[in-house]
């Protein structure tokens, strides 16, 4: 497969940004979208655009079909048992917001405990934060290792009759440890404890079965993986999702109402109050195609050689360090230049036309634990090359002659 032509799929990297070709290496902060994607929303103004579920009238039987089935699609992409396991949110926040609120406020007590690890993103640390101090019940964090790896035996450690759940994530954002969550989901299991995944960044790179890792649930954001902003999935198991109560009021979650009761529609539209974002769905679900055309498994090649061409090609580069080294890793480089402040890095490297991140990546904790302010960060996707690389290679070296 080659991934030579893949870069013409996505009109944005056509461009000149201060003078020079755009290098797009930002990709962990959120994806580029190709054509389909975009004419997926454009077509869908064009032609369907009317509000789903409440109409009889056909475009209105269009747009539902649209939207229940890209669904569809999503649970098979996840392998997920049932479509209606796949709850559309606006993204990984408030899919860990939800299962925070709905699924594990309502079981938990005073002094109870939720673990989390040391490199969760924002997103997987203050919604818990939050209802632990409401429910005076306490936050227990997995430590990681100088590779940026959890210590699993900490882990088991920190487990007891209190802990009640546990949230991690797949894939760190910020330092690329890919985690074994097949094995931590099983630990967690058999202490019957249930757990959420954070796949935001993950599900772009990896084939996920929601069958064989068996997590309770399991959330991604849309625009991290070729879609739009502002859609996004929370995966839950059938059982669990029954069980909960609704995250928000309004309308499309109620079977019936009167001023004196109102009952809940079945799920997954009990999570779905008010008119979702409906081309957003529908685009996700066309990301999802194109994703499919690819075939996550080269995706996750094509990604692993580009990682691993730059991580040998950063190693050689005197006062480069490289922040982050798990054995199992995404394509995530954070890296730090001695005598260089990472956002001076991440402006002379835009000078060159070559968008990276810099700062703390929404995970403050990670960054006290490397004792820097902030880190460098490099995020490869599928229109990436070598060539990028290089470029990328050439402007570090620049920059360290400039500070010199
Ligand atoms: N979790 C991880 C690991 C992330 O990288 C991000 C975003 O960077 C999030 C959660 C939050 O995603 P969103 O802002 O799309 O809700």
């Amino acid at each position: 497969m080659s991934f030579k032509n893949i870069k013409k799929d996505f009109p944005i990297l056509e461009q000149k940004v201060n003078g020079k070709n755009l290098v797009y290496l930002d990709s962990a902060a959120t994806t580029q979208k190709p054509k389909e994607v975009i004419n997926s929303l454009n077509n869908y103004y064009k032609e369907t655009n009317s509000n789903i579920h409440r109409g009889v009238h056909t475009l209105s039987q269009k747009a539902t079909e649209k939207y229940e089935k890209a669904r569809v699609m999503i649970a098979n992409f996840i392998d997920a048992t049932s479509s209606k396991e796949i709850i559309f949110v606006r993204g990984a926040t408030e899919a860990v917001n939800l299962v925070a609120s709905s699924y594990v406020k309502p079981l938990l007590m005073e002094n109870d405990e939720i673990i989390i690890s040391q490199m969760e993103h924002h997103a997987n640390i203050v919604p818990w934060q939050m209802v632990c101090e409401e429910k005076k019940a306490k936050l227990k964090i997995i430590p990681i290792d100088e590779n940026g790896e959890l210590i699993i035996n900490k882990f088991n450690e920190l487990i007891n009759k209190k802990t009640k759940f546990i949230s991690l994530n797949h894939v760190s954002n910020s330092l690329g440890t890919i985690n074994p969550i097949k094995k931590i989901i099983h630990i967690a299991h058999q202490k019957n404890i249930k757990i959420m995944i954070d796949g935001a960044q993950a599900v772009q790179h990896l084939e996920i079965s929601m069958k064989d890792i068996d997590a309770d649930f399991y959330c991604f954001s849309g625009h991290k993986m070729y879609a739009p902003t502002g859609i996004g999935i929370l995966y839950g198991k059938k059982e669990l999702l029954e069980q909960m109560p609704p995250y928000q009021g309004g309308g499309d979650m109620i079977k019936s109402v009167t001023f004196e009761k109102t009952t809940y529609n079945d799920i997954p539209n009990r999570f779905e109050a008010g008119t979702p974002n409906i081309s957003g769905a529908i685009a996700l679900g066309k990301a999802i195609e194109y994703i499919n055309k690819i075939g996550i498994s080269n995706i996750n090649k094509h990604e692993e050689d580009l990682l691993n061409y730059a991580t040998s090609k950063l190693k050689k580069i005197n006062k480069v360090k490289i922040i982050g080294e798990a054995k199992e890793k995404a394509a995530v480089i954070s890296f730090i230049i001695e005598g260089i402040h990472p956002h001076d890095i991440g402006t002379i490297m835009d000078s060159h036309g070559i968008a990276i991140r810099a700062g703390h990546h929404c995970t403050q904790p990670i960054m006290d634990f490397y004792n820097v302010p902030a880190t460098a960060r490099a995020s490869f996707a599928i229109y990436n090359t070598k060539e990028d690389v290089d470029e990328l290679v050439k402007a570090i070296e620049k920059c360290i002659k400039v500070f010199a």
